[in-house]
Order: C-alpha cells, then sequence, then structure tokens
C-alpha cells in the first residue's frame, strides 16, 4: 500500500500529535506515525508544569520561547476543549521556589533578578510571604520567589484532547506503525519507510519521535545528538487537595491536581533505554518533598512511574529544518516539551506552509 499525504509525523507524543492537529487544521493531509499508542511515552508520564520561568536559567531565546508557548495554553485550551471536549485541566496557579537555606534563596533572587529584567513577574518573598501563598509551607521556610504566571496542565488528558482534536480536522493516526527510516535521496526526503518494508509517500517529514529520534533512519542527527535522560514520579492522593500552586524546592517538585492527586518528581538519570522506578528515588522524592509539605505525610501513596526526557547537549530542542530538505524536526524538548508544545507545533505548520513562523527558530537548529 502506498498513500500520498502531504505529511507524515514519526511519532505520537506531545509533538507529533500537537503538529498534527495544527497542521490539519489547515487543511494539511497529515498521518501520524506511532509505533505503539498516541502519548505512550514521556508526553503522557509528564508532571504537567507549565514552568517557563522557573525552568529558565539565563536570558535569551529559551525563555522568549519558553515564555511565548506558555502565553499560549490559554487560547489553546480553550480550543481544544471545543473541538474534542476535553478539558485539559490547564490552570495559572503559579509557581512557588521556597528556599530553606542562606545558599538556596541567593540562587533564586539572583534567578529573579535577570528575569525582572526581561520584564517578566518574578517575585521575590520573605518567609512569611510564602507562607501566605503556600500555607501548608515547613515552618522553617526561609524565603522564596513566586513565578505567578507560570501554571499547569494535566499530560494525559492534554495527550487525549490533541489526539482527539487532530483526527476530528482531519488528521489520520496509524498505531502499531514503527519507522525504520526517512525516505529520499539524501538531499530530500520523499516519505518513510516502516519495519514492515511498507513506503510512505509524503512531501514533508517531521521528526517527533522523542528520546528515540536518532534511532530513526535517514536523517542527519548524530547517535548522541538525543539521548534518554529517565526521570521518575512519585503520585499520590490527597481526599481534599491543600496546595494552591506548585512548589519547587532544590531537589524536588510537588504539583496538585483538582482531584487530590498530587505528583512528586522528578529524578533526572542518564541509564539508556531501562524502564524501572528504583526505591532509593522514591524515597529520595518522598523525604524531600514532606520536608518541604509535611502534610503530605498522610496522604495516600498512589502509583509510580518513569519515562524518558529527550535530552540535547544545550538542553534546546530541535525545532525547524534539517539539513535534508522537506525533513522537519520537533524533537529533544528535554524537561519542557509539555509547556513547548504549542509553539512548536505552530512553527512547524508555518515552515511547511511557506510562512513566516511565530518565533524564530534558528537558534533551534541541530547541529550539522
Ligand atoms: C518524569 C518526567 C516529568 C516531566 N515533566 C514535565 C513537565 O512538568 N513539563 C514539561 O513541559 N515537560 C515535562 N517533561 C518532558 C516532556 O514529557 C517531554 O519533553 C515531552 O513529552 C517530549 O514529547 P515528544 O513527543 O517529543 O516525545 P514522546 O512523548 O516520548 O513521544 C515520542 C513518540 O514517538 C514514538 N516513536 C519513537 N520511535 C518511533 C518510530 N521509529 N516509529 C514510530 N513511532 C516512534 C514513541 O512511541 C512515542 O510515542 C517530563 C518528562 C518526564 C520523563
Amino acid at each position: 500500500m502506498s498513500t500520498a499525504y502531504d505529511v507524515t509525523i514519526v511519532g505520537g507524543g506531545v509533538m507529533g500529535c500537537a503538529a498534527a492537529f495544527e497542521l490539519a487544521s489547515r487543511g494539511v493531509r497529515t498521518l501520524v506515525l506511532e509505533r505503539s499508542v498516541p502519548g505512550a511515552e514521556a508526553s503522557s508520564a509528564a508532571a504537567g508544569m507549565l514552568g517557563a520561568q522557573v525552568e529558565s536559567h539565563a536570558p535569551g531565546p529559551f525563555v522568549d520561547l519558553c515564555v511565548a508557548s506558555r502565553d499560549r495554553f490559554s487560547s489553546w485550551a480553550a480550543r481544544l476543549r471545543e473541538v474534542s471536549g476535553i478539558d485539559v485541566e490547564h490552570r495559572v496557579c503559579g509557581i512557588t521556589a521556597a528556599a530553606f537555606d542562606r545558599a538556596e534563596l541567593d540562587k533564586m533572587e539572583a534567578h529573579a533578578a535577570w528575569q525582572r529584567e526581561a520584564g517578566l513577574r518574578a517575585v521575590p518573598l520573605r518567609a512569611s510571604e510564602v507562607r501566605a501563598i503556600e500555607p501548608d509551607l515547613a515552618a522553617d521556610v526561609i524565603g522564596g520567589i513566586s513565578f505567578p504566571d507560570d501554571a499547569r496542565v494535566d499530560p494525559p488528558r492534554l495527550l487525549k484532547a490533541l489526539r482527539i482534536s487532530a483526527e476530528k480536522s482531519g488528521a489520520s493516526f496509524r498505531t502499531g506503525a514503527v519507522v525504520r527510516k526517512v525516505a529520499g535521496d539524501g538531499a530530500r526526503s520523499s516519505g518513510v519507510v516502516l519495519e514492515s518494508g511498507e513506503t510512505i509517500e509524503s512531501a514533508h517529514v517531521v521528526l517527533a519521535a522523542g528520546s528515540w529520534s536518532t534511532l530513526v533512519g535517514g536523517t542527519t542527527l548524530a547517535p548522541d545528538a538525543i539521548r534518554p535522560a529517565r526521570g521518575q514520579i512519585v503520585e499520590l492522593q490527597l481526599a481534599v487537595p491543600f496546595q494552591r500552586g506548585i512548589v519547587v524546592g532544590s531537589k524536588c517538585y510537588v504539583s496538585p491536581r483538582d482531584d487530590g492527586r498530587v505528583l512528586i518528581g522528578s529524578t533526572l538519570e542518564f541509564v539508556g533505554f531501562e524502564r524501572g522506578v528504583t526505591a532509593g528515588a522514591v524515597r529520595d522524592l518522598l523525604t524531600s518533598a514532606t520536608r518541604m509539605l509535611p502534610r503530605l505525610e498522610a496522604a495516600d501513596l498512589g502509583r509510580v512511574w518513569s519515562s524518558f526526557r529527550p535530552y540535547t547537549a544545550n538542553e534546546m530542542p530541535f525545532i525547524g529544518p534539517s539539513p535534508i530538505e522537506n525533513l522537519w524536526l520537533a524533537t529533544g524538548h528535554y524537561r519542557n516539551g509539555i509547556l513547548l508544545s504549542p509553539i512548536t507545533a505552530e512553527i512547524i505548520a508555518a515552515l511547511i506552509a511557506g510562512e513566516a513562523p511565530p518565533i524564530d527558530p534558528s537558534p533551534f537548529r541541530a547541529p550539522a
């Protein structure tokens, strides 16, 4: 079988599904090829922090990209709700960074200072002010920073909403479809070849295979251009949620859900593609979280899981053209793929349509 599409997308994580939604909304004939099911990997495992500011450590194109994406979420969530009927639980709850010693606080204050110079809201807080925002923080908190514009979303809901919205807008999905390589003459892509040997022709290909992107043949990515960075999460369940927003400390973050679930994350481990949750990580995450928020000690223990963030050497994503004509990259989003999904999808859709992208993607080129 050989079907001609305008665009085939390799991978049905948040990047593939968001790009499919954006492309299909523009009337582009789009096919998503997913070896498992959409959202099977990192995208459904994420905590869902939209930490544009808390996750950015210096002024420059990365923080600009993060803030532009975060600021799209309100209208994007409304659009997804309208098309799919699903509430992705987008909440502008703010993120509070809490310090328990002077060194932590100094680091946070420096972080907040450059952000304020960049025109972003990052509010230094005394101990009493931190506890006014999050009354259940441990009594020995000495201060912190509030990032009132950072937000959260529920990743599994987001993935469901994106898949449904993409399909309703005209995109097609094939599950269980493992892409072996990008087809073409090495200078220009002409589609993809599946593990089954089937060739699928398309004018454009978008590589959105997350941590597995360099395992897809026919690209110019070096084998170690993207590496899996395992992250583990512990979920607790409270009868009634007490946190107002997300709390970040030096060793973990604690992100609440509307229904009383609380996500504690996350480790950062380079262990190849070894799946698993370890006793030591669960111990450390629970110790750090209950140290910051002692009321969590009474919570029920929920699930634990891990997945792989697509890590790049400079910790910035690859978004935009590749040296192979008509092969586009939407991968390597490391810790911020959920946050960066709307802006990445918009950039890719604009570039494929031959339009000016909403943000200059040149700082996010993959090394040749
Ligand atoms: C524990 C943890 C917590 C995180 N928390 C946050 C957070 O709070 N906020 C945030 O913004 N980000 C967070 N992230 C990061 C975020 O999850 C990732 O950056 C994002 O999900 C990457 O999306 P993706 O679509 O590129 O990759 P993935 O979701 O991994 O999707 C890639 C897809 O490609 C498919 N695939 C791979 N190879 C092939 C092939 N050959 N053929 C067909 N299909 C293929 C896979 O099956 C997979 O479904 C977190 C990640 C982890 C692990």
